[in-house]
């Protein structure tokens, strides 16, 4: 079975996308200045407008959504202070150990409901004044959320979580590296989710299609120390205004059709819901991302996604029987089609069901 298309189809992650020619396009024409002098007109206009889409004073561009969250720890804490966070969150198992390493800090995990948690999971985790105890300051929360399957986190729990963060006097953080992703599946506006946090990181660079970068957005005061600590962490970036401008342009032209990245991940899921050998985790598929387990007697994750690399389909593999589709946009309609066709195929062959499916050019998906 040979690909119909000249590149792979590549689901491994919506970080995975090309500047698209218009994006390039406003990356030529981009006004730049040294913006550690701060004194890039475009990174200006970036930070300006992504600070008012998600009502806050104030934004920070930086190169990486690891960046924006980690500085957002260190604005939060000081040295021994705790983070309550969500036990399968990217801050605490995607960062490296950022947290201990950059802020000094210690991470309580707490397990979610695919990412998701309400208040009773966190009231009784602050810990008590006393000289015995690391001060717990802040809670970090995640949406949509990676590893629980780009599942949106509902409002009202966002809501009575900072609630009862503020009122124990509590910092609050969002990482919203795909929020633009729930608030497209949801329509609710990014300001809605936005409110209730101190800080929010969005990212550029995932299904918005921008090449690089994130923004930390908050209260000016906030903010200002923040571009402090992106100097302490190495992101001070010159004529960042090239890559600022590819941000604005995927602000401008890549958020609404992120729901055709959400139709295409129904497609796919639907299709892996109907292959005997696989499952959904979670079996509900809310925006862009699909995570899937392959049943240990038919193969193996790695397996799997041998063979479908073989047929040009191009899979995340996240466990031993766990695999990682994201849709995005330089995977169309089409080319999802496709590796659904090609899913199918290798299952079959793998469980030993089927002879190998071949496939022509011809025939449609
Ligand atoms: C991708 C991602 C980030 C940031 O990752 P970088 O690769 O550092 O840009 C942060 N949070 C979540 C949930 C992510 O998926």
């Amino acid at each position: 079975m040979q690909s119909p298309f000249a590149d792979p189809v590549d689901l491994r992650s919506d970080t995975v996308t090309k500047p698209t020619p218009g994006m390039r396009e406003a990356m030529a024409r981009a006004e730049v200045g040294d913006d550690v002098y701060d004194e890039d007109p475009t990174v200006h206009r970036l930070q300006e407008r992504i600070a008012e889409m998600l009502g806050k004073e104030a934004a920070l561009f930086v190169p990486s959504g690891t960046m924006s969250n980690q500085i957002a720890v260190r604005v939060h804490t000081r040295p021994g202070d705790e983070v309550l966070l969500e036990a399968n969150c990217h801050i605490y198992n995607y960062e490296a150990g950022a947290p201990a390493v950059l802020s000094h800090v210690m991470c309580r995990p707490i397990p979610g409901r695919y990412g998701v948690l309400d208040v009773d999971d966190l009231d009784g985790m602050i810990r008590p004044p006393g000289e015995h105890y690391a001060q717990t300051r802040l809670v970090c929360l995640e949406n949509t959320h990676n590893r629980g399957g780009g599942r949106i986190f509902p409002l009202e729990n966002i809501e009575r979580i900072c609630k009862w963060a503020k009122e124990h006097g509590l910092r609050t953080h969002l990482d919203g590296a795909r929020l633009f992703n729930a608030c497209v599946a949801t329509g609710i506006p990014p300001q809605r989710y936005a409110e209730h946090f101190d800080t929010v990181s969005v990212c550029f660079s995932k299904g918005l299609g921008a090449p690089v970068g994130s923004a930390l957005c908050g209260p000016r005061e906030l903010i200002q120390q923040a571009r402090r600590i992106r100097k302490v962490f190495g992101g001070g970036m010159r004529q960042a205004g090239v890559i600022a401008a590819a941000a604005l342009y995927a602000l401008e032209h890549h958020i609404d059709r992120l729901a055709e990245d959400h139709a295409n991940a129904q497609l796919l899921a639907q299709a892996i819901r109907e292959i005997d050998g696989l499952q959904l985790d979670p079996p509900e598929v809310h925006t862009n991302i699909i995570w899937f387990h392959v049943r240990p007697t038919v193969a193996s994750a790695t397996q799997v996604a041998q063979a479908a690399k073989e047929r040009g389909v191009l899979l995340g593999v996240a466990g031993p029987q766990t695999l990682r589709a994201c849709t995005h946009l330089d995977v169309d309609r089409a080319r999802v089609e496709y590796a659904a066709h090609v899913l199918r195929a290798v299952v079959a062959e793998l469980s030993g069901r089927g002879t190998p499916v071949e496939l022509r050019h011809d025939e449609t998906w």
